[in-house]
């Protein structure tokens, strides 16, 4: 089905990036991986899909490496033609304890580097009259949750932004729409199962149960495989007239 495009994916040599990137190669789309730590595993895990694939390292808090990135992707493969701002981090603290680098870190990660990417990758979607720009917010772009004040900021200006960037486009083949996990079992939950287990002296599949029960009714993690089939429909063209929705994979959370 996308054979031929070349897909995007930021933060994408770990958990819901490699799984959107996987599910897009399956599709035939060629893939440009970015993130931090080990590139050479995730690189081989997409080449065996039987598409093209390379890697640029740029720092997402950056503007100008976003651009070397975005310019890199053209280079390589042409033009970007589906972008997913993924790559984001966590940080958990009251407001008043919140350390000021790490407010001004997840803001730039994940929130700032879409509007960046999405500048830079605009124009040549235009020209070609085909895009599509899938941002992973969160259900944090939706609701709050206490102690993550910097995340929840950014994911409701992502959730924004994706609007905007729907309908400046919405009379062209670009579409934008942003997609809503609930838990999702990646590193950067892994982190704050490790901390609720420390905490309330649990094991890690006591905190694990308990991190689900809070918040999510089906007790169950949404997978990076889901989210890829997300996606993969926003891709697809049945997903034409989709835009500016912020569709949430929740198990439930938000039904409450
Ligand atoms: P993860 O920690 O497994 O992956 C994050 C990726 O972003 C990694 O590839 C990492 O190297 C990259 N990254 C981090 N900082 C970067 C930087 N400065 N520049 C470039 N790359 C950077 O986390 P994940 O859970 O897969 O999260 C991916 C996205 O999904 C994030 O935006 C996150 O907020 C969102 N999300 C996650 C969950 C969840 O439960 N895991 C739920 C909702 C939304």
């Amino acid at each position: 089905m996308l054979q031929g495009k070349t897909a995007l994916v930021t933060g994408s040599t770990s958990g819901i990036g490699l799984g959107i990137a996987k599910a897009l190669a399956k599709q035939g789309a060629n893939i440009v991986l970015n993130g931090f730590g080990d590139a050479e595993g995730p690189k081989a895990e997409i080449a065996e899909l039987g598409v093209k694939v390379a890697y640029h390292g740029a720092d997402m808090s950056k503007a100008s490496e976003i651009e070397a990135m975005m310019k890199f992707a053209a280079d390589t493969f042409g033009r970007v033609d589906i972008l997913v701002n993924n790559a984001g981090i966590q940080h958990v603290a009251k407001i008043e304890d919140f350390p000021i680098e790490r407010w001004d870190a997840i803001i730039a990660i994940n929130l700032s580097s879409a509007f960046h990417a999405t500048r830079l990758a605009l124009p040549a979607m235009k020209a070609a009259n085909w895009g599509r720009i899938i941002n992973v917010a969160s259900i944090h772009g939706l609701v709050g949750s206490a102690e993550k004040s910097a995340y929840v900021a950014a994911k409701h200006g992502v959730v924004g932004l994706t609007k905007v960037t729907a309908l400046e486009n919405a009379t062209t083949g670009v579409t934008c729409n942003a997609i809503c996990p609930g838990w999702v079992l990646t590193p950067l939950v892994q982190k704050q199962v490790d901390a609720k287990a420390v905490a309330m002296g649990l094991s890690n599949e006591e905190a694990k149960k308990q991190l689900l029960q809070e918040k999510e009714p089906s007790m169950q993690f949404t997978t990076p495989e889901e989210l890829g089939e997300l996606a993969v429909f926003f891709c697809s063209a049945a997903g034409n007239n989709v835009r500016g929705v912020a569709w949430n994979m929740d198990g439930g959370w938000t039904a409450q």
